[in-house]
């Protein structure tokens, strides 16, 4: 049976998120159906609420920072029982048979993955998120999120969490290396959290030393104003790697010129207008501009373990649903310490 749930929707790039309902999927033999009771709003959900990224498809219920208990399980659902605490991030599908889903990197798949949101789902509807009471997800697409890992704190980490642990694995964040990361934002105070978790030594780049004091006790060492003249030259040179977790444009040979030899700037914020550079800038040092996206659903699970084992969560501010266009104003104005979650019981 299908089951009728609230949700908030999207319904222009300018008007207010309306309360809507969806049906969601009747629940087949691998599916699970969770009742969502915490969902993080992404940068990225105003992105696509607004239609920054291209013309986005209304209505669309955002969310994709999903945690909640699951509710019902298909009959062949193995690894999941009622009651359970799980949560679901940016992809709810894959191919799962090319090379990079049959290595876990779903985020690779050359037929495209399905997003949470936005994307068309099995069924051939579009994909709604998490800004609903309910959503019905294949069990592998399915986390859990451990024990001491509260859900309104550990939302966040589905895709802010993941977005931040892939590249700082992959670039190979750790002791001995110093790491930059621009903009401490849902993302940024993330980043802050794991890379010094896993033994970097960690700046804080920010707008202004409004958040200084945050900054430190999430474990940074040191913390600079990029408005402030002497910044950029002061650090010329200084780190190893950069992650660049702003949503808006930035000068990219700015933060290049912060790299020592074979340093790597990592792109993570997706601005509405492209970004360009100067090839000059990377010459000399040998340097590399890279990008990276979410991360597949074995990193996933492992990065909710890695938070949990070292007390890694997002700060919030839990919200009621009405509040959710204030919300996206005051993420824009870069006004949240640090995530928004939105309690769905309030949907209600
Ligand atoms: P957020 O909470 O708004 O954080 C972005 C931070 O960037 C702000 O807190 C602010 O930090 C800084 N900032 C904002 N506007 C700026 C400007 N005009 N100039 C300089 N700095 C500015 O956003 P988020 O949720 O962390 O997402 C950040 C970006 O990553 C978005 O574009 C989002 O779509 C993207 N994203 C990408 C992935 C991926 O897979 N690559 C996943 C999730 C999100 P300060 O106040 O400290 O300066
Ligand atoms: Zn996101
Ligand atoms: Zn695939």
């Amino acid at each position: 049976m299908p089951t009728t749930v609230r949700a908030y929707a999207a319904t222009s790039p300018t008007d207010p998120l309306a309360p809507t309902t969806i049906d969601l999927r009747d629940v087949g033999p691998r599916d699970v159906r969770i009742d969502i009771r915490y969902v993080g709003i992404c940068h990225s959900d105003i992105h696509t609420a607004r239609s920054e990224w291209g013309a986005t498809r209304y209505p669309v219920v955002l969310g994709h920072e999903i945690a909640g208990v699951v509710a019902e399980v298909g009959a062949e659902v193995s690894r999941f029982r009622v009651g359970d605490r799980v949560g679901v991030g940016c992809l709810v599908d894959s191919c799962r048979e090319c090379r990079y889903c049959r290595r876990g990197d779903e985020q690779f798949c050359t037929e495209g993955y399905v997003e949470t949101y936005s994307s068309t789902g099995r069924d051939g509807r579009p994909t709604q998120g998490g800004y609903a009471e309910g959503i019905v997800v294949t069990e592998d697409f399915v986390l859990r999120i451990p024990d001491g890992l509260a859900l309104d704190v550990a939302a966040p980490l589905l895709c802010a969490g993941v977005t931040v642990y892939s590249p700082l694995r992959h670039w190979g964040a750790g002791p001995g290396t110093r790491v930059a990361v621009v903009g401490l934002g849902g993302l940024g105070h993330v980043a802050v959290q794991v890379a010094a978790a896993l033994g970097a030594e960690v700046t804080v780049l920010s707008q202004s030393l409004r958040k200084q004091e945050d900054g430190l006790r999430l474990g940074a060492g040191h913390y600079a104003a990029t408005s402030a003249p002497d910044t950029f030259a002061r650090l010329a040179g200084s780190f190893d790697l950069v992650l660049n977790t702003v949503s808006a444009s930035v000068d990219v040979d700015a933060y290049l010129s912060l790299l020592d030899v074979d340093g790597t700037l990592v792109n993570l914020g997706i601005p509405e207008h492209p970004q360009s550079l100067d090839v000059a800038s990377l010459l000399m040092r040998r340097l590399s501009y890279a990008a990276s996206n979410i991360g597949g659903i074995r990193e996933t699970q492992e990065m909710l373990d890695f938070c949990a084992a070292h007390g890694i969560a997002a700060e919030v501010e839990t919200i009621g649903v009405d509040r959710v266009d204030e919300a996206f104003d005051r993420v824009v104005a870069s006004d949240v310490r640090y995530r928004f979650v939105i309690d769905t019981a309030t949907l209600a």
